[in-house]
Parts: structure tokens; C-alpha cells; sequence
């Protein structure tokens, strides 16, 4: 039987893949997204939240101006495309935990560059709590399963989607062949952290990040637009559907529920005054894909030019995702440089 051409041969659908296989669509390549859902998959886990300020110090995140304006615009677009909401601009109701805590959010409200971004909430959510409330401004929330939801729809009526899971043994790089294709512009592997299985990248300093995360239903209608985040954050899905989590595992791939976690994110829920009457309807588990140096990965394989490489996301999958693609769609289809400090070529190969 002869061979049928496509452009590109993308593996993996979680936020990766199936943003770069709508963006390579949109440029009018032919696309196959090859995808499985697997146990430990990270997208469909996620919150979907991204927040501007993290980390002990409070500090903005990593390349912040740029990543909003990237991301917005994507979002958008993908908004006006499939007509439904995706991206909901949101308040972060943190907890502080001690006096360090709180003159360190103090003197970075004296930075003009976080005078948008950070101020006190003197409202008291427990009796007893000592300090005011860090309010977190322009963080946003991504309902990344609608959006995934969306984008599979529209590669299926496309003919641009397998369901199934990519076996390399099926896969010929010398002459990117896979099964009855040839692929003329490029395979491109977004794996995820499954990538750590994938033979062609076995030198890159991957690292596995499990998170368990658990779904609670409440009758009562407590918040939707604002997150708080204790030692768990509380996320609102909709009007009764709350997402809490997530704890962090370093280099833990194993897919197995942590029953002490559950445990933890239990007691957490039922002893919580912003969760009453509140029920566990699901605990589950993601891992992170992350990189040892914490930046995403974005590029070509030293050896096989025309296999390409996104992952390495961490936990910020909902704000670098369309960065890292927009990148690696200008790199694939026009020769630009990528970012240094995202490009594949920052580790030592050889
Ligand atoms: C508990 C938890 C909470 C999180 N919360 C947030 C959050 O609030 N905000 C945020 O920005 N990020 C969050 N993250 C991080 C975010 O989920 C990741 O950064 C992002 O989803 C990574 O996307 P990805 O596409 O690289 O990987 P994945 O989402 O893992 O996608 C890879 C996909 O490829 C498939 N696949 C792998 N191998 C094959 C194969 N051989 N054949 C076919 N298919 C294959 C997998 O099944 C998977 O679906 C969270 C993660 C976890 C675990």
C-alpha cells in the first residue's frame, strides 16, 4: 500500500500537543495527533490556574509580561474559535503563615512593578488568624478540560486525530515513516512525563513531580471567582465543584494513590469553614513534567533534525504552553531561534 504525506506527526495530547497541533492546523499544515490518555497524564489533573505570584519571596514568575500577553492572545483566539470561555480573570486569597511572611509581602507592595499585583485583605475567614490575607490580583483561571475537550473535536472532524498509543516500534526516523505515513515537516513529542520512556531523549535531565488532587461537591454556593490557597488551594469548578490540592512528590512516578495524602486532603476538606457540607466525589492523581533547571524544553534532537521536542512544563502547563508552542511553531515552520533559556540545546548532549 502506498504511503499517504503529512506535515506532522505530533504524540501526545495533553496541553502541549493539542495546542500545537490546533496552531499547526491554523497554519494550514496536515496534522496527525497521535494520543492516549494514560494513568498519570498531567492536563485533565490540573486546576488550570495560573498565578502571577509565587514562591516564598512572592516574586512575579518567570518571564510574567511576556507569558500573559502570549497566553491571553491564544486564548482568545481559541475563545472566539470554538465560542465558549475558557480563561476567567480571578483573585488569589492566600494565607500567610508568620510575621516573615507578611513583611515580605509588605515591602514588595512598595515595588511599583507588584503594586497591581499584590495588597491585604483584612477580612478574617477564621477567628483566630493572625495575619490579613495576601490578595493576589490578576491571576486567571483556564478550564483546561473544556479546552482539550474543544481542540479534540475540531482535530476529529479534521480526520487529525488517533486515539491510541504511539509504539515506537512502528516508527522509522531515519525516514520518519509511521505506519502508512511519511512525514514530511517533522514528528514532534509531547509525551508529558512519559516522555522519560521515549528512547530519543533519554540524555535530558527530566524530572517526575506527582501531585494528588481531590474533587469535592457542596450544595452550598460558596465562591466561584475567587481561589484561596492554605495548605491546600481551593479552586472553584463551577458552582458546587471545588478542586483541592495538590501536594508535590519529587521524582515519584509510581501511579498508586498515597492513602496518607488522601488522608491529609481529607481532614483538610472536612475541617475547612470555606468547605461546608462539602463531599469527596474523586482523589486522583497527575505527574508533572518538569526539568532539573525548571524551564520548559523546546527543539530539535541533536542527531534526527526533524524531531522535535515540547514538554518540561512543570507546574505552570496553562501559561507556558502557549508560549512554548507559539516558539516552536516559529522555529518549525520559519527557522527562528528559539528562547535560549527554553531551547533544547542549553543541556550537554554528547
Ligand atoms: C495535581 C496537579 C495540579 C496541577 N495544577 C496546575 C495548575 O493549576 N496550573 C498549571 O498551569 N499547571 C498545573 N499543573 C501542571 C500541568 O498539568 C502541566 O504543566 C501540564 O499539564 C503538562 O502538559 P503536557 O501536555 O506537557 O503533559 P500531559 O498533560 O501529561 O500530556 C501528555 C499526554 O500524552 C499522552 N501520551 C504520553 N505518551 C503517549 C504515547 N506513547 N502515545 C499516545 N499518547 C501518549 C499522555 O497520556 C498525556 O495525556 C498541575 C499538575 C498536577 C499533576
Amino acid at each position: 500500500m502506498g504511503k499517504q504525506d503529512i506535515d506532522y506527526l505530533i504524540v501526545g495530547g495533553g496541553i502541549a500537543g493539542a495546542l500545537l497541533a490546533y496552531a499547526l492546523v491554523e497554519s494550514g499544515k496536515s496534522v496527525k495527533l497521535v494520543h492516549a490518555s494514560i494513568n498519570g497524564e498531567a492536563s485533565p489533573i490540573s486546576a488550570g490556574l495560573i498565578n502571577p505570584i509565587t514562591g516564598q519571596r512572592f516574586v512575579k514568575t518567570w518571564q510574567w509580561e511576556l507569558l500573559h500577553q502570549v497566553f491571553v492572545d491564544f486564548y482568545t483566539k481559541l475563545e472566539l474559535d470554538f465560542q465558549c470561555k475558557l480563561l476567567r480573570s480571578i483573585s488569589i486569597f492566600q494565607y500567610l503563615n508568620s510575621i516573615e511572611e507578611e513583611n515580605q509581602c509588605a515591602s514588595r507592595m512598595l515595588d511599583i512593578e507588584y503594586q497591581n499585583y499584590l495588597e491585604f485583605d483584612k477580612s478574617k475567614v477564621n477567628e483566630n488568624d493572625k495575619f490579613p490575607l495576601l490578595k493576589i490580583n490578576r491571576a486567571y483561571l483556564l478550564d483546561i478540560n473544556l479546552l482539550l475537550k474543544k481542540i479534540f473535536t475540531y482535530l476529529e472532524q479534521k480526520g487529525a486525530l488517533f486515539i491510541e498509543k504511539f509504539d515506537y516500534s512502528d516508527f522509522d526516523p531515519a525516514h520518519l515513516v509511521w505506519k502508512k505515513f511519511e512525514i514530511k515537516g517533522g514528528v514532534v513529542f509531547s509525551e508529558g512525563s512519559f516522555v522519560m520512556d521515549n528512547p530519543f531523549f533519554q540524555n535530558l535531565p527530566f524530572m517526575a513531580v506527582k501531585g494528588h488532587r481531590s474533587i469535592v461537591e457542596s450544595k452550598d454556593y460558596l465562591f466561584d471567582n475567587n481561589v484561596f490557597k492554605l495548605n491546600y488551594s481551593i479552586i472553584p469548578i463551577d458552582k458546587h465543584r471545588y478542586w483541592i490540592g495538590s501536594n508535590y512528590e519529587f521524582n515519584n512516578r509510581s501511579v498508586e494513590l498515597n492513602k496518607e495524602e488522601c488522608e491529609a486532603q481529607r481532614n483538610f476538606i472536612e475541617n475547612n469553614v470555606i468547605l461546608p457540607r462539602s463531599t469527596i466525589v474523586n482523589q486522583t492523581i497527575g505527574i508533572r513534567p518538569a526539568m532539573r533547571d525548571r524551564r520548559p524544553v523546546v527543539g530539535s534532537h541533536p542527531d534526527y533534525k526533524r524531531i522535535y521536542i515540547i514538554n518540561g512544563l512543570g507546574t505552570k502547563g496553562s501559561s507556558l504552553a502557549p508560549y512554548c508552542v507559539t516558539q516552536l511553531v516559529k522555529y518549525m515552520l520559519n527557522g527562528e531561534n528559539v528562547d535560549k533559556e527554553i531551547h533544547i540545546k542549553r543541556f550537554i548532549w554528547k
